[in-house]
């Protein structure tokens, strides 16, 4: 059994059809990657911010360093860096705000837009680290199209400051990640972002009104309920129509319970704990798609 799931570890990741499948590694810290064979994975399909913002937010060097490590290690193969989701399950003191209603309340995208001043930091610390490797970022938490045109413009506006200093940079694809119920429902009004990532473990808990973290609800939080299967293919679909990459990050992408009905929902890329690898490949090598 360790042999088998070793050889699927070293091997690319296809169905029982012979489709392909593309798996990435979900990171949290930047050491994450020394234990990992760049060999054995397409990239790093969602790097979470998080650990930076931990008793002191973080300056610009320091976010630039831990970036810049994880991209050199990949290499050419894509690493995609999620802006910071504070709040929500992420409290972080002296950022996030004291709130009733956590979950549906200023986190991702949203602090970081109110927080700007935090917000550029962290901006100026990913164009800087972009020219060492294959960078995308992602924005946590968008609902609405002009939440991601704001944080796009700031964007444009910190490599145009770079630019003035003579700072080199680059500027890398932006997308979102597809969290929220609004975005897979109307993703029309997505159409010009560079990928989607489907974080499934959200999508799941506001699709079924059943917090994350409560083991009280923990039976109505699934994946595979129709409701949030259908909300899955219909992104996937979208995607596949415009040509814009579709992935998913959510724990269910290593779910060997869940990985056949993500396949089926059209999903062709995931992106899985380290652990989960030799899992993930094993799970998809058994799909009929
Ligand atoms: C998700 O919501 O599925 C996700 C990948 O992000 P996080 O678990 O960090 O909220
Ligand atoms: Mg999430």
């Amino acid at each position: 059994r360790q042999g088998a799931a070793r050889t699927f570890l070293t091997e690319p990741a296809v169905t029982k059809a012979g489709t392909a499948v593309r798996v990435q590694v979900n990171i949290a810290y930047p050491s994450d990657v020394d234990g990992i064979d760049i060999a054995t994975c397409d990239g790093v399909g969602l790097m979470r911010t998080e650990f930076l913002f931990g008793k002191t937010l973080p300056d610009e060097e320091t976010q630039y360093h831990a970036y810049r490590k994880v991209l050199e290690w990949a290499g050419d193969k894509p690493v995609t860096i999620r802006t910071v989701d504070a709040g929500g399950d992420k409290p972080v003191p002296g950022f996030t705000v004291e709130e009733t209603n956590p979950f549906l309340g200023l986190r991702g995208i949203r602090l970081s837009l109110a927080r700007r001043d935090i917000f550029r930091v962290q901006i100026r610390a990913l164009l800087r680290a972009a020219i060492h490797g294959n960078l995308k970022v992602m924005f946590p938490m968008i609902a609405t199209s002009d939440e991601y045109s704001q944080a796009a413009a700031l964007f444009v506006e910190a490599q145009g400051a770079l630019a003035a200093r003579g700072v080199a940079h680059r500027l890398p694809p932006l997308g979102i990640m597809v969290e929220v119920p609004s975005v897979a429902l109307a993703p029309e009004a997505f159409a010009d972002v560079a990928f989607f990532s489907i974080g499934s473990n959200d999508l799941t808990q506001y699709v079924m009104a059943a917090a994350r973290d409560n083991a009280a609800v923990a039976h109505l939080n699934s994946v595979r309920h129709p409701a949030v299967l259908r909300l899955i293919a219909a992104v996937a679909a979208f995607g596949r129509d415009k040509g814009i990459p579709v992935s998913l990050c959510g724990d269910a992408g290593g779910d060997p319970a869940a990985i056949p009905a993500l396949l089926e929902a059209g999903l062709r890329d995931l992106s899985v704990a380290p652990a989960q690898l030799a899992m993930a490949k094993a799970a998809i090598a058994d799909v009929a798609v």
